[in-house]
């Protein structure tokens, strides 16, 4: 079994960038279920010989709005119960955000996969400088990484997929 990547997190932190990077190669393509998904993009993506599924999650919402349980949110939660990974995306440049809290807070409560928290963007800034506001979403050590220019995205998915055989 592949394991499944899932990428989360609020709109324009580098999700789709993510996806794209590591979905480039040339077998990447994995047709999005139709009906089951609707707002996920599935793709592949490949660690040397292991292959792993990778999940764009696109518009991410965790709480209810306007006293609903918005659709968005029902998405959510469905993409972090098929995960086996969680990479957790914020974004380094626009700082800490309150909806990083409230995602934040809905996967400590309900994410049953490990979560790797990326702190994307983070090209030419210093490591220590670009995570230190990210520690208090208390989901473990962050991990800076440019999606765009692709620092740091190996190591992270080496680390997400090392449980894995
Ligand atoms: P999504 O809404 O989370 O899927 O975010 P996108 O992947 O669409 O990216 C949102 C914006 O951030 C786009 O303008 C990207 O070019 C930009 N972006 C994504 N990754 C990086 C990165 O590593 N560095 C910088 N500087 N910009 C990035
Ligand atoms: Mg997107």
């Amino acid at each position: 079994m592949k394991p499944t990547v899932v990428l989360v997190g609020r709109p324009n932190v580098g999700k789709s960038t993510l996806f794209n990077r590591l979905t480039r190669s040339r077998d990447a393509l994995v047709a999005d279920l139709p009906g089951l998904t609707r707002d996920r993009h599935y793709g592949q993506g490949r660690l040397g010989e292991k292959p792993f599924i990778v999940v764009d999650t696109g518009g991410f919402e965790p709480v209810a709005k306007e006293g609903l349980l918005s659709e968005m949110a029902r998405q959510a939660r469905e993409a972090i119960a098929e995960a086996d990974v969680i990479v957790f995306l914020v974004d380094g440049r626009a700082g800490l955000a309150p909806q990083d809290k409230r995602i934040a807070t809905m996967l400590r409560k309900e994410a049953k996969a490990p979560v790797y928290l990326a702190v994307n963007k983070a090209e030419g800034m210093r490591e220590a400088m670009v995570t230190a506001e990210f520690h208090e979403l208390a989901l473990g050590d962050p991990i800076a990484i440019s999606a765009e220019h692709g620092e740091g995205v190996r190591q992270l998915i080496e680390d997400a997929l090392a449980k894995f055989p």
